[in-house]
């Protein structure tokens, strides 16, 4: 299970994408899958993606992608991410998936209540249903 500090009870953290947890230092782990995924999204082959982008981690057990030597990720082009319709689920899930101690002075995300999510989540439904 993953560890989450710091986190208001019933909220979501919503990414204001500032790009700043792309510059953490840290490893961003890609699986398989994940590299077949950024690959066929950059239109290059998964050896290519391997190859440019992507080292073997610190513990030997897989690779991550590439960290640029300010520590940003290979993939940061100003605060956006290059990769972001297929970024890894390690950054899919941060803030409210894992994060780690000290989050909240790095990462701009704004807190809003899980409940009030769901109503904009379900009127947005409903109006596509009925288009
Ligand atoms: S892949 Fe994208 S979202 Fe993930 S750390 Fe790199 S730039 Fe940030
Ligand atoms: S630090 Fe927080 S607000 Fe900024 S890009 Fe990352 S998740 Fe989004």
């Amino acid at each position: 299970m993953n560890t989450v500090y710091d986190m208001e009870e019933g909220m979501h953290y919503v990414c204001q994408r500032c790009g700043n947890c792309c510059r953490w230092p840290g490893e961003v782990p890609v699986s398989e899958e994940e590299i077949a995924q950024i690959a066929a999204y950059l239109g290059i082959s998964e050896q290519e993606m391997i190859d440019q982008y992507t080292e073997l981690r610190r513990n030997r057990a897989g690779l991550t992608l590439i960290s640029r030597p300010n520590h940003e990720c290979i993939f940061l082009e100003g605060n956006e991410c290059r990769i972001h319709p297929v970024k890894p689920e390690q950054c899919k899930n941060f803030p409210n998936g894992w994060n780690f101690p000290g989050w909240r002075n790095v990462c701009e995300a704004i807190p809003v209540p899980k409940d009030s999510l769901k109503e904009v989540t379900e009127v947005k439904s409903q109006q596509n249903s009925e288009k």
